[in-house]
């Protein structure tokens, strides 16, 4: 690197042949010395790595040939000036350098090296490894340059092609989040925004007109998404693909949500011109998920996800249409989400508990049944009741299990209100039989599991007898086609298990098909209750409805159960009709077992602890009897 620089024992030297005055040995040495000096310096100039001497006050004493070419300076024209302050010359010896610099200048430092963007005289930047190190004599350094300019613009080329896509020139995905994750952290206005757009039917486009035609599509629509979203100055939103035919916008320092709606409307716009591709005229939509938020507390990620989510909601709302981040509806979703993937271990965790709802005799206001209610004590959303998870557990299957656990459970407490009605003190109210407990059967348990041996084996392990077993199911339930369900209802129904249609009347309301089955009870659903609520405000069409299914049903032979009695008044309506129990807040709530084993005691009555329940006035509250039931 350094130029022919001699040793400093070498005895080379300009060759003298005129006479001259006798030599001293002195003399001698003085002139190597020169000589020595000369080469140096000859040796400095011509070196071809381009540096400077710089003296201990920090102005360039020297700079050789290749520096001065470097930079772009006339020979000599470096010289005197301070090498770290801006006349015109800087070799980026300024800012966090200049303290070590110094500290090499006064001799205090071995070295400095660093990579600095230098500034030619025409003004054009030169891109330098720059290295001082003291010169070792009185202070001053040696600064030498090594230009870096190609190697930089062959990595920044490389960088180029890693973080653009070949095919529309825009920014990729890995520029995208990296824009994305410095924008979260610099944004002016504390706010982001973010437009994820995909093109409708284009994987149709792929399919028939081949890769070609696809591909000029995508760079035609990244041009006109481009330039819809160039600003007044030019730059505008960075415009990135993010793979196949998703593309992404980026407003870093976002004024609002209408600034990304106007953004995303004038895409839409822009994309709805059909295209012009290889001869051919191609129309194509496009679907936006669009999220505007503050950019505290975000990371480049959940945006990413926010914005995947809402581009989701916009093609399921029906495509060619922008969509926004809506919290709330994505928070039900990863609650959806997050129960259904918790369902399971829950039920081996033993987070589910059953409730028990009183079936009373309208007749006399005797108990004759509970139904068992499931609920979930979640341990972070609290206790939820089945509509927020039955749905989901039959859709993922989950149903199956906890079905399982539920019978179990209900049979097992079935199996204890026998025992202890045998046990109740003589002379207790109601000399009835024990109650049966009613279990809900999900459609999918008829279809997934093998019903009739869970229950076989499940009363015979407990030990109760099969009539005070009753499973409701939903017309929907054995309604379908002739097969597994009817077959296995026939072989509970010959168990002396109870089968009853939960909700009747809200589906087929098939009342000829149902007597085929082995049915014994009508759950009659709350809807009809509720049309005669109260004694003032009957709605006749209900009860005309309601009288007709009660007499035949009847005369088929099955039992009915008004659900949803909340009213004394419904209570009453309900026996004059002919209706056999009824079920509902005017009894009780659903309870915990402890306040069912109380009843079946004789220490409480309908409505004792359990918050509903009679007694509790209002118009229809009227006769409040009933209270001290066993
Ligand atoms: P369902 O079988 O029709 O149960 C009756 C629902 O009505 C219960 O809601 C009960 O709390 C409610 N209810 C009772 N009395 C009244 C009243 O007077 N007024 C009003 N407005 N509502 C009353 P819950 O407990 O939320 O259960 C909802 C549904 O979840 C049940 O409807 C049943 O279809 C299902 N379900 C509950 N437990 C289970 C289970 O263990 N397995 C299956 N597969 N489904 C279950
Ligand atoms: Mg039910
Ligand atoms: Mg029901």
């Amino acid at each position: 690197m350094n130029g022919p620089i001699p040793g400093p024992g070498d005895p080379s030297g300009g060759t003298q042949d005129s006479p001259r005055p006798p030599v001293t040995e002195r003399d001698v040495q003085a002139d190597d010395r020169a000589g020595h000096l000369a080469d140096y310096r000859a040796a400095f100039r011509i070196a071809t790595l381009p540096m400077a001497l710089i003296d201990p006050a920090g102005r360039i004493g020297s700079a050789n040939t290749a520096l001065e070419t470097l930079l772009g300076y006339a020979p000599g024209a470096l010289a005197g000036l301070p090498a770290d302050a801006a006349t015109g010359l800087d070799l980026g010896l300024d800012g966090d350098i200049r303290g070590p610099y110094h500290a090499v200048l006064s001799g205090r430092r071995e070295q400095l090296r660093c990579t600095r963007r230098l500034k030619h005289a025409d003004g054009h930047a030169v891109w330098a490894e720059v290295t001082v190190r003291p010169t070792g004599h009185g202070g001053g350094a040696l600064l030498s340059v090594l230009d870096v300019t190609e190697r930089r613009e062959l990595r920044e080329k490389l960088w180029h092609l890693q973080m653009h896509d070949p095919v529309t020139r825009l920014p990729n995905r890995s520029l995208f989040v990296e824009r994305l994750t410095a924008a979260l952290g610099d944004s002016a206005t504390g706010r982001i925004g973010l437009c994820y757009l995909d093109l409708d039917g284009f994987k149709a486009i792929n399919d028939t007109h081949g890769h070609r035609v696809g591909d000029e599509l995508l760079a035609a629509a990244a041009q006109r998404l481009t330039h819809c979203t160039a600003g007044a100055t030019g730059s505008g939103p960075l415009v990135a693909r993010l793979g196949g035919d998703e593309f992404a916008v980026l407003v870093d320092s976002s004024a609002g949500t209408a600034q990304l709606t106007r953004l995303a409307e004038a895409m839409l716009t822009a994309l709805q011109r059909p295209f012009e591709v290889a001869g051919q005229r191609l129309s194509v939509s496009a679907s936006i998920g669009v999220v505007e938020r503050e950019c505290a507390g975000l990371t480049a990620t959940s945006l990413m996800q926010a914005a995947d989510t809402t581009l989701y909601w916009a093609k399921a709302d029906g495509k060619a249409r922008w969509t926004l981040f809506d919290p709330e509806r994505n928070a039900h979703r990863m609650t959806r989400q997050s129960l259904t993937a918790t369902l399971r271990p829950a039920i081996e965790r033993g987070e589910f508990v059953l409730e028990y709802q009183p079936i009373v005799s309208l007749a006399d206001d005797t108990l004759r049944g509970v139904e068992a209610l499931v609920r979930w004590q979640h341990p972070r959303f609290g206790r939820l009741t089945p509509d927020r998870f039955i749905g989901l557990a039959e859709e993922n299957g989950a149903i199956v299990p906890l079905g399982r656990w539920v019978l179990t459970e209900a049979v097992r407490q079935a199996r204890a209100w026998q025992l202890a009605h045998q046990l109740r003190p003589a002379g207790t109210a109601g000399a009835g039989p024990p109650p049966f407990v009613s279990v809900n059967v999900a459609v999918r348990q008829m279809w997934d599991s093998d019903v009739v041996a869970d229950v076989t084996r499940v009363l015979g392990e407990i030990g109760l007898p099969a009539g005070l077993l009753q499973l409701e199911l939903t017309e929907s339930a054995v309604m379908g086609p002739a097969g597994r369900p009817l077959q296995a209802l026939q072989e509970l129904s010959e168990m002396g298990v109870r089968i009853a249609i939960d909700d009747f009347g809200t589906g087929y309301s098939n009342l000829a098909y149902l007597s085929q089955l082995p049915v014994r009870a009508l759950k009659l659903d709350g809807t009809f209750v509720k049309g005669f609520r109260t004694a003032r405000h009957l709605n006749p069409a209900d009860e005309t409805i309601v009288t007709a299914l009660v007499d035949l049903a009847h005369k088929l032979g099955l039992t009915v159960t008004a659900e949803c009695v909340e009213g004394q008044a419904q209570a009453d309506r309900l026996r004059r009709i002919g209706c056999d129990t009824g079920q509902g807040w005017l009894y009780a709530k659903p309870l915990p077992p402890e306040q069912i084993t109380a009843m079946i005691h004789g220490v409480a009555g309908y409505g004792g602890d359990g918050g509903g329940g009679r007694g509790g006035g209002g118009e229809d509250g009227g006769s409040g009897g009933g209270g001290g039931r066993g």
